[in-house]
């Protein structure tokens, strides 16, 4: 499966910052995690700490998939809004599912102080929500009333407001104070250098090309001969984790994704926000630490990397036309673009947990524009199932739902 295309900015900014060996011995362990993504990293990272011996191993370079893409806006506000998801799962479980995205952020951020090497990546920054459309702004409106009914600290921002703090034209926006944004490559790579402090065993160039679940352990044959064996196992394989799910839970799609030039420091809006919009499939906007306008959008309903990276060139265009039109007073020169996959699945909340099908395996599938925060959650709860701790939030997310 190909993931990525062209020059995602973050391997162009940081290049290889860690390597990690091939596997070629016969191993054993208490859990194998495959997957060295910030899903599968943060995972050995949380069993790691809870005293389990934890054996890593990627087929590509470490955090090559879907991680070095990532866009890494931090948002508790996933891609079903509140007021909708809501009628799909009841009121409770949407404002619970918030809740969770809302704590992921702040636990990321304590992860990222506790390690102190990420080049401070991590920022907390706030997130506006703009009405794309004038329709929109009544949907926009409930949702805004309903975040503040669960004590999520939100304002409603009219047209002049928007204007004159981020220079963009909309009809309105809600605000939101909490939000953050991180480089998700560096960060994994920092984790997995605690990974191994802590004694974990990471393995990347490293393909799983079989896997037997018995009934007391897994077995996992690899591309370089060896075999792992283990009590548990967590597939953390981003979107190829599809194919060992013999159900469908997702659908994957093309996304795009351009960086520009740093921008003149008048032109950066206020307080650095994180800025998204109604529409379906929506743009976004974030701006990085050395004030660059990270956008991304115009996403396609295939998954044909063929065809997707084809479209590189023309859907940075659009991009850029978007941009301009929404923020007429800033000037952008693309710097890096490049593409990737991404999965939607029924209800914007990810699964996480367990299916009778495959004994002794947990699966960590974080889809959705909010897969980091799903990957702090989904660390917790398989932390916890593997643990044998209840977690309370595991129905909720799990496969039967
Ligand atoms: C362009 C883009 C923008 C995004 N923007 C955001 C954003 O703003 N905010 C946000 O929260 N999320 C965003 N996401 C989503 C987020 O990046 C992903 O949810 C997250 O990176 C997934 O991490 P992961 O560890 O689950 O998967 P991955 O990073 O893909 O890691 C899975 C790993 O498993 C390995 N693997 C697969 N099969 C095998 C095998 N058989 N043997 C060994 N190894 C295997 C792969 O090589 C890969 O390295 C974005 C994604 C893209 C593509």
């Amino acid at each position: 499966m190909d993931l990525i295309s062209e020059h995602p900015y973050w391997l162009m900014r940081n290049g290889i910052p860690y390597t990690y060996p091939s596997l070629q011995e016969e191993i054993s362990t208490d859990v194998v995690v495959v997957g060295t993504g910030i899903s599968g990293t943060l995972i050995a990272y949380k069993l790691a700490k809870a005293g389990i011996k934890v054996v890593q191993v990627d087929r590509r370079h470490a955090a090559m998939g879907s991680t070095v893409a990532s866009t890494s806006l931090l948002q508790y506000e996933i891609d079903t809004p509140m007021h909708v998801l809501a009628d799909k799962i009841g009121e409770e479980n949407a404002a619970r599912s918030y809740e969770l995205c809302l704590d992921a952020i702040y636990q990321l951020q304590d992860i990222c102080k506790g390690m102190g090497n990420t080049n401070n990546t991590f920022k907390l920054r706030p997130s506006l929500q703009y009405a794309s459309f004038k329709k929109d702004i009544e949907p926009l409106h409930k949702e805004y009333t309903l975040r503040k009914k669960h004590g999520f600290d939100v304002s409603w921002l009219e047209q002049e407001k928007i204007k004159e703090f981020y220079g963009l034209e909309a009809p309105a926006a809600i605000s939101s104070k909490d939000g953050g944004q991180i480089d998700a490559y560096l960060t994994t790579h920092c984790l997995l250098q605690e990974c191994l402090k802590m004694g974990n065993k990471i393995y990347d160039n490293t393909n799983v090309s079989e896997i037997l679940h018995h009934r007391r352990s897994v077995e996992l044959k690899t591309d370089t001969g060896h075999t792992i064996k283990a009590k548990k196992l967590v597939i953390a394989c981003g979107y190829e984790t599809l194919k060992y799910i013999p159900r469908k839970v997702a659908t994957l799609n093309s996304t795009y994704a351009l960086v520009t030039e740093p921008i003149a420091k008048e032109h950066v809006w206020k307080d650095c926000s994180l800025i998204w919009e109604t529409a379906t499939p929506y743009m976004y906007y974030r701006i990085t630490g050395d004030n660059r306008i990270l956008m991304g959008g115009k996403d396609d309903e295939f998954y044909n990397p063929d065809k997707r990276d084809a479209s590189i060139k023309k859907k940075a265009k659009e991009l850029e036309a978007s941009f301009s039109k929404r923020f007429p007073s800033i000037p952008i020169r693309t710097d890096f673009r490049w593409a990737g996959t991404f999965a939607t699945t029924k209800d914007g909340l990810p699964y996480i947990g367990t299916i009778p099908e495959r004994l002794n395996t947990y699966f960590a599938l974080g889809f959705g524009g909010n897969g980091i925060t799903y990957s702090v959650i989904a660390a917790d709860i398989i932390r916890d199932m593997i643990l044998g701790n209840t977690n309370k939030d595991a129905e909720l997310l799990g496969f039967n739902r």
